[in-house]
């Protein structure tokens, strides 16, 4: 019998017969990593261990380790719903059942809808097949006998994708037990493996995503390899439904969106308006001490300018329609950089001036589909806290360390411990496809890069994931629940500077291109306010909460003294509010609590006596009496520290 040549990932190299499998060489290298496998891989493939090699090949056999893995195991636990499907509902049609992150569905035509009663009949069914470790089976049929098959079967849409997908003679099919599907693999070797999954929910989807197509029914599922890892994935979307920052809005009555006004806009309600001046004033302050000057520019400004920019070009599709007025056409504004670049170039600068940091709040609009718009994240009308930094060559070490710095107090401030980095740079193999010069893109790839280095911040250089104007950083913060979000950028740009001819007089008395960086903090203070929200779950810390103490007097008779110590709090330049209302304590804190209200001050006789309050917080709970005095205080000190907790 002819033998072939197995290398493995270590280099070792075998020599077995050919029509050996993945399965087999995996038992000869070990018991446990027999036990283990799940899928190969061939020659960069995946392929199922069953599957017999017959030439000469590099092959890996891949475990849970192996982050391939868990999309096979996904995979076969569509196919494993399918064939439950199949078997509790045996008319219906089967449309398409990929695996998706962290989980898999698998779509079906059926006249009734999958009901929450069915989604459990068939979770059982998936279990009791499971249980009975039903081998996966692969196997090659000619293409015409793969249709007849379908056919017989009244499988439409399967027929649609055999004609569609199979290119070569013989068509390749999984087998579960009775059921069958059309399918290129691989699958893990049995349905054994398949332990810790949850159906979540059904959703409507057109046949190929078309209009007018039927409407399948697709069965979401979750699905990892042990049910703590299940259970923890759950527990992470119940905490985030929890603080959904579209529930906790309106509960807390922080902001909202009205149909009225159009999707995507932003009504800030008191409370939120007070949140928003906390941050916006930290963040003004922050700027000027760090040397920024702040600007303010206007809305609205002529289209020719969004020309010259470049915007009407690649960025057209963003923007709102222009608006005619007096024969010439003005354009909402998208982007405040043009507006900077006109601040800019109001003077001839010199070298002495620069660098110079421009830095506004500026409101700009967006044109996003209805479809994509979502709470404060993704919204039509946001603020940016947007700053162009023009500097000379000399100077961009500094001012990328100072960016990444100020960065890093964002996230100290507002409670964020936890980051990720990105350096996104060009494909240096076609700087055609670039702006700039490639001394330009070197030196300002190599600031960025030596600036993280320096400062000692891992982070991840992504290859040609660069814009075509310049590379940058990209700083993502993980929140309380592990997520991460995009939020600080810093992004230089070798376009704009010489669209608009910018300059400066150098010590040499010629004329230079400045260089330019763009750089955004929050990134905007919607998206930003809805991350803190659902960071701190709607507890926001003494210094941000809108109400920082609640009086709650025990009854109408020390209502007298409830206002003298809300007066006292008042003067202490404490935001206090005093339930009065004629309600038992336990409501009054019920209340205060689901207001989120750090701390609860409840008075009586005792408390009017010895000039005391005694503190109730809405996580540590009961604290005991204290005096007054001594509660101011200490609240003071917590909000002047911007304490977290
Ligand atoms: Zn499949
Ligand atoms: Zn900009």
């Amino acid at each position: 019998m002819d033998t072939i040549e197995i290398t493995l990932p270590d280099g070792a190299k075998r020599e077995v017969s050919s029509g050996t499998t993945p399965a087999e060489i995996a038992r000869q290298i070990s018991r446990g990593l027999a036990k283990e496998a799940l899928v190969a891989r061939v020659d960069g493939q995946l392929w199922d261990l069953s599957r017999p090699l017959d030439q000469n090949t590099s092959l890996a056999i891949l475990t849970p380790k192996d982050p391939e893995a868990i999309q096979v195991l996904r995979h076969s636990a569509a196919h494993l719903l399918a064939a439950a499907v199949i078997e509790l509902f045996p008319g219906v049609k089967l449309g398409i059942g990929p695996p998706i992150d962290n989980g898999f569905f698998y779509e079906f035509l059926r006249a009734e809808p999958f009901t929450s009663q069915d989604l459990e009949r068939i979770e059982n069914k998936m279990r009791e097949l499971a249980s009975q470790d039903i081998p996966n089976e692969r196997k090659l049929l000619p293409k015409p006998e793969a249709l007849k098959l379908y056919r017989e079967s009244q499988q439409e849409f399967k027929c649609e994708l055999v004609e569609e997908k199979a290119t070569e003679p013989m068509v390749s099919f999984y087998t579960t037990g009775n059921f069958v599907d059309f399918c290129r693999g691989p699958h893990i070797p049995s349905t054994g493996r398949i332990k810790a999954f949850k159906l979540t929910n059904v959703a409507g989807a057109y046949w190929k995503g078309q209009e007018g197509n039927p409407q399948m029914q697709r069965i979401y599922a979750v699905c990892f390899y042990s049910q703590a890892e299940l259970d923890e994935y759950l527990h992470k979307l119940e905490e985030a439904k929890r603080r959904d920052h579209r529930k906790l809005g309106p509960e807390l009555d922080l902001f909202s969106i009205q149909d009225e006004a159009g999707p995507g806009l932003i009504f800030w309600h008191p409370k939120g308006g007070l949140i928003r001046k906390l941050v916006e004033d930290w963040l003004r302050d922050e700027l000027l001490r760090r040397g920024y000057d702040l600007v303010f520019t206007p809305h609205v400004m002529r289209l020719d300018l969004w020309k010259t920019s470049g915007h009407t070009g690649y960025y057209r599709d963003n923007m709102f329609s222009p608006i005619e007025i007096e024969k010439a056409d003005y354009q909402l504004k998208p982007m405040n950089c043009p507006g900077h670049i006109l601040i800019y170039k109001a003077h001839l600068r010199s070298y002495r001036e620069l660098p110079l940091r421009f830095a506004e709040l500026g409101t700009v609009y967006r044109y996003e589909r209805s479809g994509v718009l979502h709470g404060l994240l993704r919204v039509r009308g946001f603020t940016q806290d947007d700053a162009h930094i023009f500097c000379r060559p000399d100077q961009i070490e500094s001012e990328v360390e100072a960016c990444v710095d100020f960065a890093f107090a964002v996230m100290k401030t507002f409670g964020f411990d936890r980051y990720e980095v990105e350096l996104s740079v060009w494909d240096a193999a076609h700087p055609e496809n670039y702006a700039g010069k490639p001394e330009d893109w070197n030196r300002a790839t190599a600031a960025l890069a030596d600036t993280l280095e320096r400062m000692k911040i891992p982070y991840k250089r992504i290859e040609g994931e660069a814009a075509f104007y310049g590379p940058k950083i990209d700083v993502k913060l993980i929140d309380a629940i592990g997520r991460p979000w995009q939020l600080t950028t810093v992004q230089f740009d070798f376009n704009l500077p010489a669209r608009f001819g910018l300059e400066y007089v150098g010590e040499d008395g010629a004329r230079h291109q400045p260089l330019m960086v763009h750089r955004a903090l929050l990134g905007s203070i919607e998206r930003f306010f809805g991350i803190l929200i659902e960071h701190y779950a709607g507890a926001f810390p003494a210094w941000l909460a809108p109400v920082q103490a609640s009086v709650l007097p025990l009854s109408e008779k020390f209502s007298e003294y409830a206002k003298s110590v809300e007066a006292k709090l008042r003067d202490a330049g404490i935001r206090v509010h005093v339930d009065d209302r004629n309600e038992k304590l336990q409501a009054k804190i019920r209340d205060a609590q689901l207001q989120k209200i750090p701390y609860m001050l409840i008075v009586g006789g005792k408390e009017a006596e010895s000039s005391s309050v005694s503190v109730r917080h809405r996580t540590k709970g009961d604290l005991g009496p204290q005096p007054l005095d001594q509660f101011i205080a200490s609240l003071r000190a917590e909000i002047e520290n911007k304490a977290i907790r």
